[in-house]
């Protein structure tokens, strides 16, 4: 921590170090408040959210429409639990149903709870419908993948940091190399129930398979009677451009696992969406969740799905996309090695001559834009959808600026 630090600073951060278990290293700023795009810290100093809270505020801060949704809704009830029907709960779940162009959704709260469920929705399909012997279900998942932090998710991961003194793990899963459907052709037995893929890996450095591969796997799982799992929750609801990442290459999932900015930036909500053929396996008492469906979540869900509808998000994601691709493409070999990504999402791995993904990142702090490095050479850029063309503007330029000077430093 730097000298120039301020107390309050100094003493959050103290505080934290001291009585939450360690189990993240956050950037050194102190936030109070924050709105639309920009997050304010204790010391009154602004910044341009390109972290987007992981795409969990992919509508901003406080968005009014969903502060009013909350107002609303909290005023009437907010938690009631499954046990009872609250008007509203069947609006979202039609509501939602439809964005995915399918018939029901299972209501959870976070990410790694949607995807477990819909391993557990897919092992019951493969049990029921396909006909595999009791407890010899096999999912296949992708090298490189995130999928969550519970238990089962990381039986899924190969990352050793996500696993390590974790064990033992769930078994019923096998992966592949990501981006390589032949490799999923390969995998798939008699016992296989699904695959579970990220149209693009976000944790791994968003990273953009080949055009025409999650076609390929569809068409594979499709000829094997395998159910095919398409994990939306960062890609998902107008990231990368269009309302799901799948619609971009021209598929129909089986199941969808969606999470993040479903909860507007207010709350955790998360989802599956399937048809009656899939989803319609479970019965009362097979699975659930307190909070999951919730009148509150259900209420915010909704209003997410209604402004989704309309679509302005998605043309306005495409229409900024070339302003915030084309000066960060225009550094390749300046200091930036790659660049991939779609709609306000970009990945971008810094050269190491000029210093690591946080070195860059802390550049950035300074001069007003929130960004985070993940995995040591490369940043995501994900700002909210309300950035203006001169928000865009203004990250591309300081970017260009933290970088020109390191490359020219390295000279
Ligand atoms: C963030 C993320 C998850 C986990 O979501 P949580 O709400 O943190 O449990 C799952 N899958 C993908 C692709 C993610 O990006």
């Amino acid at each position: 921590m730097n000298a120039s630090v301020s107390p309050r600073v100094k003493d959050e951060i103290a505080k934290v170090k001291d009585h939450s278990a360690n189990n993240y290293a956050p950037l050194e700023l102190v936030i109070e408040s924050a709105e639309g795009a920009w997050i304010t810290d204790v010391d009154g100093k602004r910044y341009l959210d390109c972290l987007s809270a992981y795409s969990a505020t992919t509508f901003g801060h406080a968005y009014p429409k969903f502060i009013e949704v909350l107002r609303e809704q909290t005023s009437k009830i907010s938690i009631a639990s499954r046990a009872v029907y609250v008007e509203g709960f069947g609006d979202f779940a039609e509501a939602l149903a439809k964005l995915a162009g399918k018939d029901m959704i299972l209501a959870m709260n976070t990410g790694a709870e949607a995807n477990e469920t819909a391993i557990k929705i897919a092992r019951k399909w493969g049990y029921r419908v396909k006909g595999v012997a009791e407890d010899k279900a096999k999912i296949i998942g992708m090298e490189g993948n995130f999928h969550g932090r519970t238990t089962t998710m990381i039986s899924l991961s190969d990352d050793p940091i996500a696993r390590k003194d974790y064990g033992p793990f769930t078994p019923g899963f096998e992966l592949v190399p990501f981006n390589d459907a032949e490799a999923v052709r390969g995998a798939i037995d008699e016992n296989t129930v699904a695959v579970i893929v990220e149209p693009i890996q976000g944790e791994a450095g968003v990273a953009v398979p080949d055009e025409g591969y999650l076609a390929k796997v569809r068409e594979i799982t499709q000829e094997h009677n395998v159910l095919l799992i398409v994990d939306e929750v960062q890609t998902g609801l107008g990231r990368t451009g269009t309302t799901f990442r799948f619609e971009a290459d021209g598929i129909e999932p089986d199941l969808i696992t969606v999470a993040k900015a479903l909860g507007g930036g207010i709350l955790p909500v998360s989802a599956v969406i399937g048809n009656k053929d899939v989803l319609g396996v479970l019965e009362p008492g097979t699975h659930g969740s307190t909070f999951g469906g919730n009148p509150l979540a259900a209420a915010i869900g909704k209003a997410v799905v209604d402004e989704l509808a309309t679509g302005k998000w998605q043309q306005h994601s495409q229409e900024l996309h070339p302003a915030l691709f084309e000066p960060i493409r225009a550094l390749l070999g300046r200091g930036v090695t790659d660049v991939r990504g779609a709609g306000l999402w970009a990945g971008l791995d810094i050269d190491p001559k000029i210093g690591t993904a946080h070195d860059v990142c802390e550049d950035m702090l300074e001069k007003g834009i929130l960004a985070k490095d993940t995995r040591a050479k490369t940043i995501r850029l994900a700002p909210p959808f309300i950035v203006t063309r001169e928000e865009v503007d203004f990250i591309t330029r300081t970017f260009t600026e933290v970088i020109d000077a390191r490359w020219q430093a390295a000279q």
